[in-house]
């Protein structure tokens, strides 16, 4: 089997002219081969990016755009074609969009691969330890912090366990941070599941100090993201300074920028992204190193419903892997891309026993979303 072809198709929902906050935009990467099969993947990345470290034609021996380099090879050699990939691109990939670009495409080369063997992906990862996994629910946040009591409560309704919310404004303003937590833990009651998200806007650890003493009373499960990934030594000293448990690392890509973060940094849990860090290949190397140093991982993940398949089916084969994040986006590429989108119900989601991604594309959409 050989691949013949790497389609990039970039989408972008209008929104009145205004820029993408969250889940307006989206890029797919359909790998093609000689034998019918066809392997889709994502990356959580800027579209237009990924389309150029995808089709950039060669300009030297480490300047490879990843389709010239794919073109004529079997899929199914999917950690030699990684190798290659990482290889070929090292001037202009080796970590951020580079790897973003690589993790799609390791993604397609599974879901072929899956098709090929006639075995779902978990099968091939090495068997699954679950047929459900327990979902958390991610918003984001009002600006008025009462009105995140209704949101909270219309998820709790809906069933989940377990709740996070981040982006919008929080981190602007400590008052508002501590207004709206307050508001949503009132809702919540006191042992519900809660954690919160950052985006790194409190910037510095004397700052996210000062706030963990803040919200202390209010029994959150882990503050994700108080600074960037960055500063190893603020996440080192923020590491075990309340009983939140401190949580980052959606950012990083590869095993070797997660190496670095887990050891140094400390985080009590770590949260690659599989359409960003290196895709299901790489995923499984990071998670031994978070094995290894004791750390839990619970990955990001707020795109389509492709990076959710490809995420339940990764998760499936981890021993610890027991909670998946699950978006609340009402964009129509999370609502609608994927036809059967894997669903919440009742606080889970079901592993399933599909073949390959098991994903049916809404074309349609694409047709109407798609940016040439
Ligand atoms: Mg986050």
């Amino acid at each position: 089997m050989k691949i013949t072809d790497v389609k990039v198709i970039c989408l972008r929902v209008p929104s009145k002219g205004e820029r993408c906050t969250w889940g307006e935009d989206a890029v797919i990467v359909k790998v093609y081969t000689d034998k019918g099969l066809v392997g889709i993947g994502e990356s959580d990345s800027s579209p237009l990016v990924v389309k150029g470290v995808i089709e950039a034609p060669g300009s030297n021996l480490y300047c490879y755009g990843l389709k010239e380099i794919l073109i004529g090879e079997n899929p199914l050699e999917i950690q030699k074609l990684y190798n290659k990939m990482y290889w070929s691109s090292n001037y202009l990939g080796r970590r951020g969009a580079g790897i973003h670009a690589i993790s799609a495409i390791d993604i397609a080369l599974w879901d072929i691969a899956s098709q090929y063997y006639n075995v779902p992906i978990y099968m091939l990862l090495g068997g699954k330890y679950r047929d459900k996994i327990k979902a958390y629910g991610t918003f984001i946040p009002a600006d008025e912090p009462n009105k995140n009591k209704d949101i909270a409560a219309r998820l709790k309704a809906q069933g989940f366990r377990s709740i996070k919310f981040g982006g919008g404004i929080l981190g602007d303003d400590p008052i508002t941070d501590c207004k709206i937590v307050t508001a949503v833990r009132e809702e919540l009651g006191d042992d519900f599941e809660l954690q919160i998200d950052l985006a790194t806007k409190w910037r510095t650890y004397g700052h996210a100090t000062g706030m963990f003493e803040r919200l202390k009373h209010l029994n959150l499960n882990w503050i994700e993201e108080p600074i960037m990934a960055d500063d190893l030594r603020g996440y080192a000293k923020l590491s075990g300074q309340t009983s939140a448990k401190v949580a980052g690392g959606e950012s990083l890509t590869t095993r070797y920028e997660f190496k670095t973060f887990i050891e140094n940094a400390q985080p009590d849990i770590v949260q690659p992204d599989i359409t960003r860090c290196g895709g299901i290949s790489e995923m499984k190397k990071i998670y031994d190193i978070a094995q290894l140093n004791g750390t839990k991982m619970i990955p990001h993940g707020f795109s389509t419903g492709i990076l959710l398949a490809a995420t339940v089916q990764f998760l499936a084969v981890t021993e610890q892997g027991d909670l998946i994040e699950y978006s609340q986006s009402n964009s129509p590429l999370f609502t609608d891309l994927v036809k059967n989108r894997i669903q919440f119900k009742n606080g889970y989601v079901t592993v399933p026993d599909c073949v390959g991604l098991g994903v049916e594309l809404d074309e349609d959409l694409i047709k109407k979303f798609e940016v040439k």
